[in-house]
């Protein structure tokens, strides 16, 4: 008797079983994928383990299913869907073509599959169950359209294999990582991953790069990437990677690419992002990466290794160029090396100082008798000066906020006698509406919050006013208003207080009262929203103390008078608000203890850049 041997089928399914199943880990890889191939919409994988080993997967997907009949032969080795004759090789567009995933998890666990047709005209859903290759029975049951696949006891019948299995911990974050990496590349299927019945993680499906990478790392991630887009020539490269300076790390363990839709790794790919970023990377470090390569699929060829993640690129040399081409092209679009837009362009501010002439001007003609009546020179003053302003012409928002902005600085405003000898840091430009960016006597680079700034400086000036009992100003014509029954009482306490950071109020009839007098900060005109935010507000303070009840009061009293975030302003505005915090005792604080100001000296700046 000869020593050659066909081997059986249970032999050959266990030996492919080594080659696509070497841990839950592959398992969930391979089913996540046939429902992904199965066209599913929403995929929801459930773990469950014990403290040695995951010992149940269930993957149930709204996928396309399969008949009673198809459902057995899945389990066949090299039984497949996607394939049908070698030239299809060539052109496969689905994760999976081998045909031999179910047949080797089968080989090695305990299945239950149950599926139905999509569209089928049967009742009820196919149940099959395995236990080590061997068919144990096949009904049917109840089911929605799509697919349920329990995978128990993997390795069950091969101890051997089962030995080498690694720590629980070990195969979840594995696991988590595998299908974090397949969720980025099919965004538009909603992933839902439960762990001991508690969802890990969770993915929207809507098709978006930022909304999957914001839902696998988080939204402050993916706020710091910038888009690619590459179209045409050999390859087209589409996705995000990391802003300069952003995300970086020492280990490409965020790179995330695919292939025609398969996720890949490939390390002349890497390369090719990391060329992309030339000088912009830091020594040692990786970009975070999300590409999407697009090529003819004659081109690539899948067909490498069992677990497919390697690709072999018939023309790896072109797509890599293709690939650093469209890095650096996203890299160099972005706005942060071109110059930024100027929140209050210059126009707006020239229009802005040109309607304060005009004002003028208009003023000036009401009162001015021209010698001699030239044909409508007032008309045609007024046409010259529509005719410049309309094409460009600021929003009357803006406008307004321009000249709000006005009011609440010339409120702080000192005389220009009183004008230390201060050295005012250098304007740079306004940064979101909110911050001003100068450049102080030292060359560092400071950043100030535009709101503490005024708060602070408004502050000052108001506590000194109350000090010297001249916070008060008689309002041109006195307010009422109508205070809420909890506010009313508390006025007898309050309004000694409230007189002193300069509102006069006294009663006037049942729950109404009259307001005198105003802070010489507010508009002499009384706002009565405002004076009753700041009595509710004080009445809402449960401290004792008078001394600091008057101290909150100022606060507030200055917080609402002042210029606010999100408000843009003129250079020449920057500039007078720096001047007038310049001249304040303690310019790095606001009221409520906040910075106003943050530095950025040379070193901080070189320590940010990877310097040292
Ligand atoms: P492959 O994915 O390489 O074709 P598998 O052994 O993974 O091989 O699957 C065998 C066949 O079973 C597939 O070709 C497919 O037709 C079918 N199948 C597997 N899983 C699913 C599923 N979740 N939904 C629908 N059909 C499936
Ligand atoms: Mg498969």
């Amino acid at each position: 008797m000869g020593k050659i041997r066909v081997l059986d089928e249970e032999t050959i399914n266990h030996i492919a079983a080594g080659e696509v199943v070497e841990r839950a880990a592959s398992v969930v890889k391979e089913l996540v994928e046939n429902a992904v191939d199965a066209k599913a919409k929403k995929i929801i994988i459930d773990l469950a383990a014990d403290t040695a080993t995951v010992k149940r997967i269930s993957i149930t997907d709204d996928g396309v299913g399969l008949s009673a009949e198809d459902a057995v032969l899945a389990f066949r080795q090299h039984a497949t869907s996607k394939i049908s004759k070698p030239d299809d090789l060539a052109e496969i567009v689905t994760l999976g073509f081998r045909g031999e995933a179910l047949a080797s998890i089968a080989a090695v666990s305990k299945v239950t599959f149950t599926s139905k047709e999509r569209g089928s005209s049967e009742p009820e859903a196919v149940q099959v169950v395995i236990h080590g290759g061997e068919l144990i029975r096949q009904t049917f049951v109840g089911a929605p359209e799509g697919t349920t696949i329990i995978v128990e006891d993997l390795f069950y019948n091969t101890p051997a294999r089962r030995k080498f299995q690694r720590s629980v911990s070990t195969e979840l974050s594995h696991i988590y990582d595998m299908v974090e990496r397949i969720a980025l590349a099919h965004r538009e299927i909603s992933f839902v991953l439960l762990y001991q019945g508690k969802e890990r993680f969770r993915t929207y499906g809507t098709g978006s790069y930022p909304d999957a990478v914001a839902a696998v790392f988080g939204t402050t991630f993916a706020r710091d990437l910038l888009p690619v887009e590459k179209t045409g020539g050999i390859a087209e490269v589409s996705g995000y990677v990391s802003k300069p300076g952003c995300n970086m790390r020492p280990t490409p363990t965020r790179f995330y690419l695919t292939i025609n839709g398969r996720q890949i790794t490939s390390k002349s790919l890497q390369w090719a992002v990391r060329e992309g970023y030339g000088t912009l990377l830091p020594k040692g470090m990786y970009p975070a990466a999300f590409l999407d390569i697009k090529i003819d699929p004659r081109e690539v060829d899948v067909n490498v290794h069992p677990t497919k993640r390697e690709v072999r690129l018939s023309r790896e040399r072109d797509v890599g160029s293709a690939v650093r081409d469209a890095v650096y092209t996203a890299l160099h679009d972005d706005e942060i090396f071109s110059a930024a837009p100027a929140s209050v362009k210059p126009e707006q501010q020239k229009l802005f100082e040109e309607k304060k002439e005009e004002e003028a001007e208009v003023r000036a003609e009401k009162t001015y008798v021209p010698a001699e009546q030239t044909p409508s020179p007032k008309r045609s003053l007024h046409e010259a000066v529509m005719s410049y302003l309309t094409p460009q012409a600021p929003a009357e928002p803006v406008r307004s906020s321009l000249r709000q902005t006005e009011i609440q600085l010339r409120r702080t405003e000192t005389s220009a006698e009183e004008k230390a000898d201060v050295e005012v840091p250098e304007v740079l430009g306004q940064i979101g509406d909110t911050y001003i960016a100068c450049r102080n006597a030292k060359g560092e680079l400071v950043i100030v919050d535009q709101h503490a700034a005024h708060e602070r400086v408004m502050y000052d000036q108001l506590l000194k006013k109350v000090e010297e009992k001249k916070a008060s100003q008689e309002l041109l014509a006195p307010v009422t208003l109508t205070l809420s029954r909890a506010e009313s009482a508390r006025m007898p306490e309050l309004s000694e207080i409230l007189a002193q950071a300069g509102y006069v109020i006294e009663p006037f009839g049942q729950d109404v009262w009259a307001v005198r007098s105003v802070p010489v900060i507010s508009s002499r005109l009384g706002d009565v929203k405002v004076i009753h935010e700041i009595i509710a507000e004080a009445a809402g303070i449960t401290e004792k103390n008078p001394e600091r009840v008057l101290d909150r009061v100022v606060k507030t009293v200055a917080c609402r008078a002042v210029v606010k975030g999100n408000t843009p302003l003129t250079k020449n505005q920057m500039e007078r608000l720096l001047r007038q915090l310049s001249e304040t005792d303690s310019p790095y604080t606001c009221p409520h203890g906040r910075p106003t100001a943050l530095v950025l000296s040379k070193e901080k700046l070189a320590s940010m850049f990877l310097r040292t």
